[in-house]
Parts: C-alpha cells; sequence; structure tokens
C-alpha cells in the first residue's frame, strides 16, 4: 500500500515508522524545512541544537521511552533533577516537594494543608478520569481545595494557559496533570526527574527518517501538502511549493507545485482547521458533515515563545510559573539551569513562555516591541535584569498549540478513522484524557498506523 503521511511531526513520523515497519511505502509531506513539528529544533550557532519550544519528559512517559529503546537509542535519555517555583506576590517561591507547598506564604496554612491533601487523594483514589469530566477544574479545585488555592495558584494558571477559557477548562484536564505525571510518593517525592535527550530531540527524527526511508519511503521537508482529494479510485495529494511555510498554516494559500500524486492511504497529522482547508470538496462530502463538525468544533490557543541567550543566569530555577496575572507572560524556563551550559558551549537560555487566544495583538508584534512588553515583568521577577544581558533572541508562535479542553470534550473528539476508508485523522486534539505532549503523539502514531492499516483491511474485505 503506499500511503502520505502529512505532517512530520513525531505523530507523522511514528505513523510512518509503524507502516514501515508493517511493509508500506510512505512518504511524509511536511511544511516546515525541518523535523519535528511543535517539538523541533533550532541550530542557535556553532551547531548547537535546541527546541524552538522548551520540551522534557516525565518518568511516567512510557511510550517515548519505549521507542528510544526500540530504536536502539536508551543512552539518549538522560533523567535530570528539575526545580520548580511559583512566582505569586512579588517573589518566586520553591514549589517542587510537599515541604515547598506547606511554606507557600500567599496561602494560609490551612489552605496550604488542604490543597496538598487533595492532590494526593486525588493521586491515591481517583485513578479513572469519569467522575470529573462533566466538572469544570475551577468548581472542582474550589470545592476540593479551597477558594484561596483557585484565587493565588490554580486560577492564574488556568488563566494563564487558556485566557478568558480558564473557566470552561473541564476537571478532565487538571486531572490528567495531577495524577499521571507526578507521583507525590516515595523518591519522586523530594526531587522530581524530568527527562531530555542528551542531544536534542533531533536524533530521535534522524533515526526516524532513516528506518521510513530503508522501507522504500520518502521524507519531503518544505514540501506541504496543498489539496486533498478523492479520483474514484485513489486519493490524490497535490504538494505545495517550496517556501510555502511563509504564507502561515492555511493550505489555500499554497501554490500547487507539480502534479497531484496518487496513495491508497492518508494519515493526517497536522492541526484540525488544516485538515479540514486540505480537504477538495468531493473528499470532504465523503468525510460528511457530522465529523467535519467535530473537526471544525476543535480550539486551541497559541502558543508565543520567546526564546533569550542571556549572559548569565537569570534565576535559580528550571521552570517558574507565573502566578501573577499582572506579569503579561506565563512561565519562565530557563533550560540551562536544566541542562548545563557546558552542554551549550557555556551559553545560557532562557524561554519567555506565553499561551494567547489567535488574534491577540501580542501574536502580531516583533522581538523588540516584545522585549519592551515583557521588560517590566522580567524585572519583578528578577530586579536586576536588564536588556544588555540579551545576546540573541528568537521568537516562534505556533497556532495549535494546546487543545482547548472544555467540559464534555471526550463526546466531540473526531475518531481516528474518518469513515473514509483509508483517511485517517491523528492530531493532539485526539490526546485525551491526557494533555498532549511528544510522549502521547508517539502512542498516537502507533494508534493511527493500526486505524489505517484497520480501514484498509475493511476496504479490501468489501471490495
Ligand atoms: C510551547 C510548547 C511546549 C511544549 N512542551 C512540551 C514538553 O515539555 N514535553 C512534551 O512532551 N511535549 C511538549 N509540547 C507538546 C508537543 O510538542 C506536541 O504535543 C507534539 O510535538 C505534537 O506532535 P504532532 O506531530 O502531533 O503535531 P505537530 O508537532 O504540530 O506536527 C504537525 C506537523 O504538520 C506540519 N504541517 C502543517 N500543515 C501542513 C501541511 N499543509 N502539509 C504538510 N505538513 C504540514 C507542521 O509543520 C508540523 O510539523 C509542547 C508544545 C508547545 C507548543
Amino acid at each position: 500500500m503506499r500511503v502520505a503521511v502529512v505532517g512530520a511531526g513525531v505523530t507523522g513520523l511514528v505513523v510512518a515508522h509503524r507502516l514501515s515497519e508493517a511493509g508500506h511505502a510512505c512518504d511524509v509531506y511536511e511544511r516546515w524545512p525541518g523535523l519535528g513539528g511543535q517539538a523541533a529544533t533550532l541550530d542557535v550557532g556553532d551547531g548547537v541544537l535546541l527546541e524552538r519550544y522548551y520540551h522534557h519528559l516525565f518518568t511516567s512517559d512510557r511510550h517515548i521511552v519505549a521507542l528510544y529503546e526500540e530504536l536502539e537509542m536508551p543512552e539518549e535519555l538522560e533523567w535530570r533533577a528539575s526545580s520548580m517555583a511559583m512566582f505569586s506576590e512579588g517573589r518566586s517561591y520553591p514549589f517542587t516537594t510537599p515541604l515547598d507547598l506547606l511554606r507557600f506564604k500567599p496561602l494560609s496554612p490551612v489552605s496550604r494543608v488542604r490543597m496538598g491533601a487533595a492532590a494526593v487523594m486525588l493521586q491515591r483514589r481517583h485513578r479513572k478520569v469519569e467522575p470529573f469530566e462533566s466538572l469544570t477544574a475551577r468548581a472542582w479545585v474550589e470545592r476540593s481545595m479551597g477558594r484561596q488555592a483557585y484565587e493565588k495558584v490554580w486560577g492564574p494558571l488556568l488563566r494563564g494557559k487558556f485566557g478568558d477559557r480558564a473557566d470552561d477548562i473541564s476537571m478532565a484536564w487538571l486531572w490528567s496533570k495531577l495524577t499521571l505525571r507526578r507521583q507525590i510518593k516515595g523518591d519522586e517525592a523530594k526531587q522530581e526527574l524530568l527527562g531530555y535527550p542528551r542531544g536534542s530531540w533531533e536524533p530521535l527524527y534522524a533515526r526516524l527518517r532513516r528506518t521510513i526511508e530503508d522501507a522504500g519511503g520518502r521524507v519531503l521537508l518544505d514540501r506541504p501538502a496543498a489539496r486533498i482529494g478523492w479520483d474514484g479510485d485513489a486519493f490524490q495529494l497535490t504538494p505545495g511549493a517550496p517556501d510555502s511555510f511563509r504564507r502561515g498554516l492555511d493550505p489555500r494559500a499554497f501554490e500547487a507545485a507539480g502534479e497531484p500524486e496518487r496513495y491508497d492511504g492518508v494519515v493526517a497529522t497536522v492541526p484540525s482547521d488544516v485538515f479540514d482547508a486540505l480537504l477538495e470538496d468531493d473528499l470532504a462530502g465523503r468525510v460528511g458533515s457530522a465529523y467535519l463538525e467535530r473537526v471544525r468544533g476543535a480550539e486551541y490557543q497559541t502558543a508565543l515563545c520567546l526564546l533569550l541567550e542571556l549572559d548569565r543566569r537569570f534565576s535559580p530555577f528550571y521552570w517558574t510559573n507565573i502566578a501573577d496575572r499582572a506579569l503579561p507572560f506565563v512561565g519562565l524556563i530557563e533550560q540551562t539551569n536544566f541542562v548545563e551550559p557546558e552542554h551549550y558551549g557555556g551559553r545560557r537560555f532562557l524561554y519567555v513562555a506565553n499561551y494567547l487566544a489567535r488574534g491577540q495583538p501580542l501574536l502580531e508584534v516583533g522581538v523588540d516591541e516584545l522585549l519592551d512588553v515583557y521588560e517590566p515583568g522580567l524585572q519583578r521577577v528578577n530586579a536586576e535584569f536588564s536588556r544588555d544581558w540579551i545576546r540573541n533572541a528568537w521568537l516562534f508562535k505556533e497556532p495549535a498549540a494546546q487543545p482547548i479542553v472544555t467540559v464534555g470534550y471526550r463526546e466531540r473528539i473526531p475518531p481516528l478513522d474518518t469513515g473514509v476508508p483509508g483517511l485517517v485523522l491523528a492530531n493532539t486534539t485526539q490526546i485525551y484524557p491526557e494533555d498532549r505532549g511528544t510522549n502521547y503523539s508517539v502512542r498516537l502514531g502507533g494508534e493511527a498506523a493500526k486505524a489505517l492499516t484497520a480501514s484498509m483491511a475493511a476496504l479490501k474485505a468489501v471490495r
């Protein structure tokens, strides 16, 4: 079977790898001139690779760990001590261990104990998500941890990530964060370990690419899909011209380059709105309005990420959550407090993280203007910070960064199988109840390959 995989992020590469293993030749079409999608790297100079968006793994991320093992590169993964902080009421509080919570002054002593006890109860007693699917995170936090915990901790964090939609976020989303990632018991209670691949995420992509190409497939960079149609016998994928990525994400803005290619199957791993825009009318008609309604119902927050190279350390922490909405960003991730500067030739890197609703004016500004907005906030966290510390800056925007998971989300997820034999959709909106992440993209990639094979087998049986 000849298969087109659209998107060379983690999901797309894993789908193509799994299908290649099963003996199918896959062409992977990627709009960007590099591999990895949201987890892509950039060369920050001198061949030093760093993710455009901060990335780490949790000890519970077993699917990606298993993939590293399967590809005979387990030594790539290193587990490093993490240090977390919460910036609230004008200062950064360490926020890694239960003891840190007990010392977190913005909450009253009673609220600290109540919040910790509720988190532990959730981890110990509630291993299933179903009871939380019809509740908002706000309702659960206020009831179980108290109003103060919502006002001082969870409310600011949810507003930071989801903006105006914070109060609509499902408790299922928070349940997954609180129960699946880290167990507040044993050694992990004292010290959180996070994973990071020794040579960035890039060697994983290179290895996956090799397995796909060794099986007769192609990985086509800077070659997006511009349209997908159906000629009555096969799918027709029209590639877009090189440099199309400069025109944004909407494939309708891409110029066609060359003749359409024919495929028995297509797995699209692009965001839901891109998938919708890729389908020619006939094929969209076959997919049907019920399925497309679910696809069109997907909502995302955009990530706006400023990566700064600094001439010195900014803070003592790897990860600082900003629980103060007066600051115009939501997180500070100091990569070189996680992976030593020596790894980067002595250089130091800080990500300033933000999530915004599409259309927000801040998404339109350049680095200098953004720094004008961020500088007072950075100085609130570290009063000595000055723009002279900045050696380099890069700005990245990801429109489909975070699916907005509201109450009743499960019922609205489009299945992987679109209902058209041979056409599969696999993207971050279908990862549930866990929050999206590379680990779950590895799982999704495997599931998508199975969904495609099953749908083709069903078609063969009726022909
Ligand atoms: C700010 C941020 C921080 C994150 N931190 C972490 C973390 O710490 N740990 C973690 O595990 N995960 C993290 N994630 C999440 C993780 O990166 C994603 O969940 C995962 O990479 C998604 O993979 P994917 O392949 O499903 O989608 P994507 O990576 O979005 O891949 C889709 C691909 O499709 C391509 N594409 C789009 N249109 C077309 C077209 N027309 N034709 C061809 N190709 C097209 C895109 O360029 C992209 O490469 C983070 C994400 C963000 C945004």
